[in-house]
């Protein structure tokens, strides 16, 4: 399958690419990603480089990992469906219910699309308030900016742990899977680098999260 034909495939579905924030200095710590990305050395890409500040770092590399999980989840739309995944679940033992502690404040059980599409949207109101991710440099972050950009990872986490238990066959036939493992990769050492998901939540994965930080 080409790249080509995954887009073609998804057209609809897809949400637009958000750009990095932090203006001008967004952009070039979003090339500085992609150069360390592109010489293969992952526990490289994922480190504070010198002298930038963490806030700004997390904030690029947290729109980055949402346009990643954004792609990955849009190639299946089409078999991640209601009557496939009528709850947001990752293996037999964890399920997900929905609450955004604003306007969903008691868990609700959704099929899993519904709670990708919740999470998203949710994800997505943080990425587009200014107050929480400024677009202009110099403008200060919010006391509270680590536990948002926490919750964001969790939550995208989830996304993760849902089409590794219930969607892999499909990536393997899709051939997405080298890509799928990258990412995820990458997504992993970059939690692992500044502890922003609790040990319990990542349960799901746990040996595949053990692999990756052992071999690194
Ligand atoms: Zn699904």
């Amino acid at each position: 399958m080409s790249l080509f034909g995954i887009a073609n495939r998804n057209q609809k579905t897809f949400r637009p690419k958000k750009n990095a924030p932090s203006g001008n200095k967004g952009a070039q710590l979003q090339r500085h990603i992609n150069a360390t990305l592109g010489s293969g050395n992952l526990r490289e890409a994922v480190r504070l480089p010198p002298g930038e500040d963490i806030n700004e770092w997390l904030a690029v590399n947290t729109v980055d990992f949402f346009n990643q999980v954004n792609i990955l989840y849009g190639t299946l739309t089409e078999f991640c469906t209601p009557f496939h995944c009528p709850t947001m679940s990752a293996g037999p033992k964890y399920e997900y219910r929905w609450a955004d502690g604003v306007k969903v404040k008691k868990p609700i059980e959704v099929s899993a699309p519904k709670y990708v599409e919740y999470l998203m949207d949710w994800i997505e109101l943080q990425l587009d308030d200014e107050s929480i991710f400024p677009q202009k440099l110099g403008t200060p972050f919010p006391p509270n900016f680590r536990d948002v950009v926490k919750t964001i990872f969790k939550r995208l986490f989830r996304v993760y742990a849902h089409i590794y238990h219930s969607h892999f066959q499909k990536i393997v036939s899709l051939k997405e899977e080298a890509h799928l493992n990258t990412c995820f990769k990458h997504f992993t050492l970059f939690l692992w680098e500044f502890r922003l998901i609790e040990t319990a939540e990542l349960a799901p994965l746990h040996d595949l999260i053990e692999s990756i930080i052992l071999s690194c």
